[in-house]
């Protein structure tokens, strides 16, 4: 069995390589190559920690296997770790022998980041020129950073509910050399595609805050009850997602399903645009979402890629087990 551990994962995986796993994983999805299993998240009742599980088996890339972790909200200040923690298993299709296992910390960001890129490519029209963030935590950086990686935006426009935090994306923008401006939520009028990344329960973008022929990914509602937009902006759009099962019971289709504004058969899986099955965006003046509720396989796909390189890189870990 082979180990990569979480201090080697910021050596080996890109933002291009995790881009290219969850693109071919979204398609093998829609195709029905590839299938998630229901997820298990679980409040065990020790350290207010939520600790759950996310698998599944894709049979195009023949990966099979689960990711296990969740949230413990007190290691940072109790033990200075941070408060995420997860590790993929890896497991052999053919014999069900263990495979792999890897850190899985990083790669939840750079899988979670490369899924709202792959939205953007497929999704957003073809002159964007402003991108707008909503969020500004730990994810909303990789997010971004990613994001600029898609296409050539003019400017980053951000707001966020803790207004002291937008140094952290700002800082991402001026890295890639990108101008930054903070605005108010109206001010989001001006994006062309719009990141959400919050770990908001209140919707902060409302549907007159986004203009026509913008694309909007919503990355951080992943869990019953969390909501970042309002949800008559999914009526107003075409909604897309990684998962439809997920998507209106988890996701930010939850409450625009749960108020008759949209059914389950109007959400549509990305991987479907990916292999064309779907045509995706159908004008410039369309408001497209992505509902990206963050699926398991996208972590086996990101594992799997990443015990690729580090058997390249001679720096995975052989042991007899
Ligand atoms: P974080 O704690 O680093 O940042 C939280 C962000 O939410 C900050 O920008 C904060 O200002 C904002 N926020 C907090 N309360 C808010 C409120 N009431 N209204 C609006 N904004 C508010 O968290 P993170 O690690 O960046 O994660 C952000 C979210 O992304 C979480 O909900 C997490 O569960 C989710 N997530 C989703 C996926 C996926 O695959 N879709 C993957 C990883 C994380």
């Amino acid at each position: 069995m082979l180990i990569v551990p979480e201090r080697e994962i910021a050596n080996l995986m890109t933002p291009e390589a995790a881009f290219e796993a969850v693109e071919k994983v979204f398609a093998a999805m829609a195709s029905k190559d590839a299938y998630n299993f229901p997820v298990v998240r679980e409040a065990i009742g020790h350290e207010d920690a939520l600790y759950g599980f996310k698998g599944g088996f894709d049979q195009a890339g023949l990966t099979l296997g689960l990711k296990a972790g969740g949230y413990w909200p007190h290691n940072l200040e109790k033990r200075g770790e941070i408060n995420h923690q997860s590790t993929v298993f890896l497991f052999d299709p053919d014999t069900g022998k263990a495979k792999a296992m890897v850190g899985g910390n990083l790669l939840t960001a750079l899988r979670t980041a490369a899924a709202s890129s792959v939205s953007i490519k497929h999704l957003a029209r073809k002159d964007v020129k402003v991108l707008g963030m909503i969020g500004a935590g730990h994810q909303a950086t990789f997010q971004l950073g990613a994001a600029l990686e898609t296409r050539a935006y003019e400017k980053v426009i951000g707001w966020n509910y803790h207004p002291d935090m937008l140094s952290n994306i700002e800082k991402v923008a001026a890295d890639a050399g990108v101008p930054f401006e903070a605005v108010d939520l109206p001010g989001m009028k001006d994006a062309d595609v719009i990141i959400s990344i919050t770990s908001a329960f209140t919707p902060s973008l409302m549907a007159d805050h986004v203009s026509p022929g913008t694309h909007i990914a919503c990355m951080g509602t992943d869990t019953k009850g969390k909501q970042e937009v309002e949800a008559a902006l999914l009526s107003r759009a075409t909604v897309f997602t990684d998962e439809v099962a997920q998507s209106v019971s988890i996701g930010e289709a939850q409450h625009a399903v749960a108020a008759g504004l949209i059914k389950e058969s109007d959400v549509y899986q990305i991987g479907a645009v990916i292999n064309g099955t779907h045509a995706g965006r159908a004008s410039d003046d369309e408001i497209t979402v992505f509902d990206g509720t963050g699926v398991g396989l996208q972590d086996l796909a990101v594992a799997a890629s990443v015990v690729n390189l580090a058997v390249e890189k001679g720096v995975a870990i052989e042991v007899d087990f």
